[in-house]
């Protein structure tokens, strides 16, 4: 059996789903064999986590109500960050309290964003900050802290906001965090929002150096399953590998690139009528580079793809090669529970990368 091609000791014994399990079962998706031993493949896929949960995909994942593995936690990502990343952050403007934001959750699979579990408080200079309540704040002392970090310790309560999900149970826990808040507790009724009332909200996401090793696994592991010519174990392939493994500077591997790079999205070669993943590799006569394009959609989506630096063309004879995949989510699963399927995507529809973005050194 071939060895592992990340650490060249164990047999490569594991099967590599190419496409995180947390973004749904796809038809026509095939692991990545002999590529990867056990221990590496646990240990690369914690990145996944952070993906799957931090980033805009995370926030994706939920408005389109795609679910992982069923035995994975339940974690809901606007109250819970992982492996450093941030719990997703959705503000708008409060209704009626000027220069003041309210934090804002989605439910899985709407398209709207709803007040999420916190309180507005307002410290000694009269402004107001909006503080989220996590399960993790139990006690009063909780959030007293959260305040404090903050630099806002001496704040008073103004109001609480609860999750659509919420009950009675989560009601009396705020009422008695707030209860023991400074002692200076003005209670005040919770406006709802206006029905027709249509508001814009800004959502951040802050992830570290595991959100971009996830990004570069899913294109080398893509690279790898379809370019059978190459082992992985190029010494060209080296530089990718060592930041899956090991994480690095993200911005050597992977950036950002605002539009799409496949011609005319709504042609009837591309079907963006359904949400879609869309995965290319472009390899030139001097290196190979992987596009990315997670959750475009015919209503929402982010205008921006990402480009992967693979490593340069360890190739003798060099020819130019592009491939293009298109995962596409079924309206919802099927009966054997997969999300969507995968369609080849006619190359001439893949636009070269934008070299001019990467310098390699
Ligand atoms: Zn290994």
């Amino acid at each position: 059996m071939a060895l592992c091609i990340y650490c060249n000791k164990q047999a490569a014994n594991s099967g590599e789903h190419v496409m995180p399990a947390c973004m749904g079962k796809f038809r026509n998706s095939e692991q990545l064999h002999d590529k990867l031993c056990i221990d590496c493949n646990n240990e690369i896929g914690k990145s996944d986590e952070q993906f799957c949960r931090c980033g805009p995909e995370a926030f994706f994942r939920i408005i389109k109500g795609i679910k992982g593995r069923k035995h994975h936690e339940r974690v809901n990502p606007f109250y819970r960050g992982s492996t450093g990343g941030k719990p997703i952050e959705i503000k708008m403007q409060h209704p009626y309290i000027e220069n003041c934001e309210i934090f804002c959750e989605t439910e899985e699979g709407a398209e709207k964003s709803y007040p999420a579990r916190h309180v507005i408080v307002r410290d000694s200079n009269g402004k107001h900050h909006p503080i989220l309540i996590p399960n993790r704040i139990r006690e009063t002392r909780d959030l007293q802290g959260e305040l404090e970090l903050k630099g806002i310790a001496n704040s008073e309560f103004v109001e609480w906001w609860l999750s659509v999900g919420d009950g009675e149970k989560q009601r009396r826990l705020i009422e008695r965090l707030c209860a023991g808040l400074n002692g200076k507790i003005k209670w005040s009724e919770t406006l709802p929002f206006q029905k027709t009332e249509k508001q814009n909200g800004v959502a951040t996401f802050i992830v570290n150096s595991n959100y971009f090793q996830a990004i570069a696994k899913i294109a080398f592991h893509y690279f790898l399953k379809h370019f059978n010519q190459f082992t992985g174990c190029e010494r060209e392939f080296d530089g990718i590998k060592q930041f899956i493994m090991n994480g690095g500077n993200p911005d050597r591997w992977v950036q950002q690139v605002k539009g799409s790079f496949v011609h005319s999205l709504n042609s009837r070669f591309i079907t963006t009528d359904k949400y879609c993943h869309l995965l290319a590799i472009n390899k030139n006569y001097i290196d190979i580079r992987a596009m990315l394009h997670f959750f475009v959609g015919p209503k929402i989506g982010p205008h921006r793809y990402y480009e992967v630096f693979i490593g340069k063309n360890p190739e003798r004879i060099i020819y130019p090669q592009n491939i293009g995949h298109q995962f596409v989510y079924f309206d919802k699963p099927d009966k054997e529970g997969y999300s969507g399927r995968i369609d080849q995507l006619l190359t001439t529809k893949i636009m070269p990368c934008k070299q001019q973005l990467f310098l390699i050194v």
